[in-house]
């Protein structure tokens, strides 16, 4: 089984906390439309026929997109690959854009999952990363999601926001939990070189969160979701039962999938492919039968480095059987060896094969994965 994501690099205005490859100009998405329906062609026998399980429109904005855009593109999937008649199809939405009139031009549609980009539930917040939306409008936009009948919906949240302090992020989780939604993912912020948010940082424009206060609203993300029946099944993904992402589970999962659209990345066990990250060049190439990406074999170690990198993130933890089993004795020794520290220290559970993060272990996560790596 395998997946689709489909890469929508529009936005309105800049988040000024983004390094997603994205650009505002619309004038370019009925073009961008047509190369992603041509690419879909060309990618046709990348899956080897393995059917579709899970459809994903990120970005970007891809509720950017006008219903006959997106019926295009689902249209071209439908027709050539196999789509499994359960099939989890999520589309990524930003508040504003999640009016009754938008939920009822796309109700015709085959989607069944939402993912609302809200990160904050305080003005002020959403004022000083440069956020297209209010308050009052994240909170009407789930209201209308439900109202049109969704009934599996996720949203993005932010903690560690400059100035933000505890008894905020409470308040925001609080607020998220009345809402009847079924999925959170929540990340600490990060000051990605490069973005506004950073430039700001670094000219004393705004004060940053300490790492111990970071710490302490992860620990109470982590008390508010377990309390509230929220499984976390990532780091940052927390789900009510039977609501995982699928999709971001089979990339847990290392499950093949193809992603078209600029900068968008393909996966098939043997290589990787990324595409150009450049609206106007990737709709160049695909007009002119150019090549429009590039692609890595993956060697033994790629392999084990991205299952470590991967699962060590995920609730199911590492399986230092399946590593013996996939990449050789040498490699699960080396797993082993390298995590002992960790797991002395109280850092990684080990029962039988299975190597999990413990919450403070989850607070050196990248430490840890680092000693992992084999390079
Ligand atoms: S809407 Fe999303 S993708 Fe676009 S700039 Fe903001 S965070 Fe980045």
């Amino acid at each position: 089984m395998a997946g689709i994501y489909i890469h929508i690099p529009f936005c309105k205005k800049r988040c000024s906390y983004c390094d997603f490859y994205t650009e505002i100009a619309p004038k370019l998405i009925p073009s961008l439309v047509d190369a992603i329906v041509s690419e879909l062609h060309l990618r046709k026998s990348y899956l080897q026929e393995e059917s579709i399980k899970t459809i994903y429109f990120g970005g970007g904005t891809p509720s950017i997109l006008s219903k006959s855009q997106f019926q295009k593109i689902i249209d071209t999937i439908y027709h050539l690959f196999i789509v499994e008649e359960n099939a989890e199809i999520t589309f990524e939405a930003n508040p504003d854009d999640l009016t009754p009139e938008f939920f009822s031009s796309i109700s015709s549609l085959p989607f069944n999952r939402i993912s609302i980009g809200i990160q904050s539930f305080d003005d002020d917040d959403l004022k000083r990363i440069n956020r297209r939306h209010t308050a009052q409008e994240a909170i009407i936009a789930v209201n209308n999601a439900q109202r049109a009948g969704f009934t599996n919906i996720s949203i993005d949240l932010i903690y560690g926001l400059p100035y933000q302090t505890v008894e905020g992020w409470v308040n925001q989780l609080d607020i998220a939990l009345s809402l009847g939604i079924q999925h959170i993912s929540a990340y600490g912020l990060t000051y990605e070189e490069g973005t506004q948010l950073w430039k700001q940082k670094e000219a004393n424009e705004i004060e940053g969160v300490d790492e111990n206060t970071m710490n302490e609203m992860y620990a109470i993300l982590l008390k508010k979701m377990d309390g509230n029946g929220f499984e976390r099944y990532e780091i940052s993904n927390f789900s009510l039962a039977g609501f995982r992402s699928r999709h971001n589970t089979s990339y847990w999962k290392q499950e093949p999938y193809i992603g078209v659209g600029p900068s968008a990345h393909s996966y098939n066990i043997k290589s990787r492919q990324w595409n150009i990250a450049s609206i106007t060049n990737y709709i160049k190439a695909l007009n002119n039968n150019e090549l429009f990406f590039e692609k890595e074999e993956l060697t033994l170690f790629d392999k084990y480095n991205d299952y470590v990198m991967i699962s060590l993130r995920t609730k199911e933890g590492i399986d230092l059987q399946k590593i013996e089993f996939d990449f050789g004795t040498e490699l699960a020794n080396y797993c082993l060896k390298n995590i002992k520290t960790f797991i002395d220290s109280e850092k990684v559970d080990k029962i039988d094969s299975k190597l999990r993060l413990t919450p403070t272990g989850i607070q050196i996560s990248n430490l840890i994965l680092t000693e992992l790596m084999k390079l």
